[in-house]
């Protein structure tokens, strides 16, 4: 059994994990980064994403100060509209349903700027998501739903760098490296218990930051905490998140806190592995056009108002919509007014596609639809369709249906246009939203929302900040924003200890 102390002790190898101990070295306290993954496999979800960050701006200049590139040309094509604290504030309720713990809230909104340029200040660099978070409109851009950059190099872009920073840091990584209990002693936290190659070890610790995601990957707490069916859902990332962080706090008195039963939930390829590979085209089994097009079951009818809001608002309830749905899959169509607009993940190998010149021939092609369900719901679609309002992908442009079930509240063209393409999807779930309670410290707080010295969390397994819903790109900036909290309260108290 080694003998190994450090000051601190991250677990976990993700975006939250490198900022808590960036921020814990930048202590001066001694710091160990646990990675259960192999190094080939590290970064976790945050690896797996496009790098986007959801940060408060006032506009040009301050997107500017994120990316000192930008040239005159852009900033003159681009509205790049303003995202204030307060509107950052109001989507996180509106989002949650008034439920996101208010502290949690503030502390993630007033640092989110300010984390990303301490972000930049450690080698990450940043553009703006042009073609994602806003499309080319008769020659304009305007960017919609509160996100403007993500990392250069997305994910995979951000870890590297974040990494890098580590290893200028001094932090001592250690892979395929499961943490798997906390040592508590009189005082507090006083090491981890770690399986590394299948030898466990003890590693001393004055502060411990767990930071090793939710329990999305972990099949039997999918189907006990969501319910039934989400064992049977998609995972879109990382396989190493089983909720060991989460269960290893627990079982040393932490407190559980947030929406145990709810998780980020998207439609996402039907045929998709069952888990995310980072090596290959994880990024395929996307499908997040929908808001241009419209969903339909096995039934042929719709189930969701495909155009209620900007797809950040949207995407991340719409995969238990899916799982609800007969089957637990559902088709998106779209015909040829939307096909320009699809993201590229609808062109790539590996999706679940049929394509016709009539929507007859495209329900036949799609087999597990029934048909006169089908044909029914887009009649009665086309003639809902409000026609004298003008499309425009970058504005929640009211185009709208009227006198339907389940209207269709923006960006509703006619379904009539052929060629017709429709996509086949399932549940994808990218995380869960329960976990442990903390304070705006980073602090882990047991039963009675008093502190346990010394253990401090950040990232996924954080519960209380998402509820029903999420918006896009809160999660790499939550991350990072109480990783960084975490890892320098971590840093301060194993110092002072
Ligand atoms: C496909 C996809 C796209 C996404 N796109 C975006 C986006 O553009 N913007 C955004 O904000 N969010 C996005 N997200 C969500 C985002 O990935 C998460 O919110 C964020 O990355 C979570 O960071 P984290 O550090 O908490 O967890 P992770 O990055 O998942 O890191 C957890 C780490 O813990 C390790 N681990 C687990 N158990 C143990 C253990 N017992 N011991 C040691 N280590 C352990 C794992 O190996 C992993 O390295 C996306 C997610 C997915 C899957």
């Amino acid at each position: 059994m080694e003998n190994l102390s450090f000051d601190v002790v991250v677990v976990g190898g993700g975006n939250a994990a490198l900022c808590a101990a960036l921020a814990a070295a930048e202590q001066g306290a001694s710091v160990a980064l646990l990675e259960r993954a192999p190094e080939e496999k590290r970064g976790g979800n945050s690896k797996f994403t496009g790098g986007g960050f959801r940060m408060v701006h006032h506009g040009a200049q301050d997107i500017k100060r994120v990316v000192p590139d930008l040239s005159d040309a852009d900033i003159a094509r681009t509205d790049f509209g303003e995202y204030s604290a307060e509107e950052y504030l109001d989507d996180l309720g509106r989002i949650t349903q008034y439920y996101i713990d208010p502290d949690l809230a503030e502390t993630l909104v007033r640092n989110s700027t300010d984390t990303v340029h301490w972000l930049m200040g450690r080698g990450v660099t940043f553009l703006p998501n042009y073609g994602r978070q806003a499309y080319n409109h008769e020659g304009r851009f305007k960017f919609f739903g509160g996100v403007v950059i993500y990392a250069n190099g997305g994910g995979a872009g951000l870890v590297e760098a974040e990494y890098k920073a580590a290893a200028k840091h001094s932090v001592t990584i250690k892979y395929g490296a499961r943490a798997e209990a906390i040592v508590r002693g009189k005082n507090g936290v006083e090491g981890i218990r770690v399986l590394i190659g299948g030898v466990e070890e003890r590693i001393g610790a004055r502060a411990v930051v767990l930071a090793c995601g939710g329990f999305e990957s972990n099949r039997e707490w999918r189907a006990r905490y969501l319910g039934p069916g989400w064992d049977m859902a998609k995972v879109r990332g990382t396989r190493y998140n089983t909720g060991d962080g989460i269960r290893m706090a627990l079982d040393i008195g932490a407190q559980s806190y947030g929406q145990w039963s709810g998780a980020h939930a998207v439609a996402w390829e039907r045929y998709a592995n069952d888990y995310g590979d980072v090596d290959g085209q994880h990024s395929a089994g996307y499908r997040h056009s929908y808001p241009f097009g419209l969903m339909v079951n096995a039934d042929g009818e719709r189930f969701v108002d495909e155009g209620a809001d900007f797809r950040n608002y949207t995407y991340a309830k719409y995969g238990r919509a899916v799982l609800a749905q007969p089957g637990s899959y559902a088709w998106q169509l779209f015909d040829a007014q939307a096909l320009p607009l699809l993201r590229d993940e609808y062109k790539m190998r590996g999706a679940t596609k049929v394509r016709a010149d009539s929507l007859e021939e495209l329900v036949n092609k799609m087999q597990d639809v029934n048909p006169a369900g089908f044909l029914k719901t887009i009649r009665e679609y086309n003639a809902a369709v409000k026609r004298d309002v003008k499309f425009d992908p970058n504005i929640k442009d009211g185009k709208c249906t009227v006198g339907l079930a389940i209207e269709k509240s923006n960006w509703a063209n006619t379904m009539e246009q052929p060629p017709f393409e429709a996509y086949s999807v399932g549940c994808g779930i990218t995380f869960t939203f329960g976990g442990l309670k903390i304070d705006p410290t980073g602090h882990v707080l047991d039963i009675e929302d008093a502190p346990i010295p010394g253990l401090y969390a950040a990232g996924e397994l954080v519960g209380g900040l998402f509820y029903f819903n999420y918006p896009g790109s809160a999660g790499l900036m939550a991350g990072a924003v109480f990783g960084r909290i975490a890892g320098r309260g971590a840093g301060e108290f194993a110092l002072k200890r």
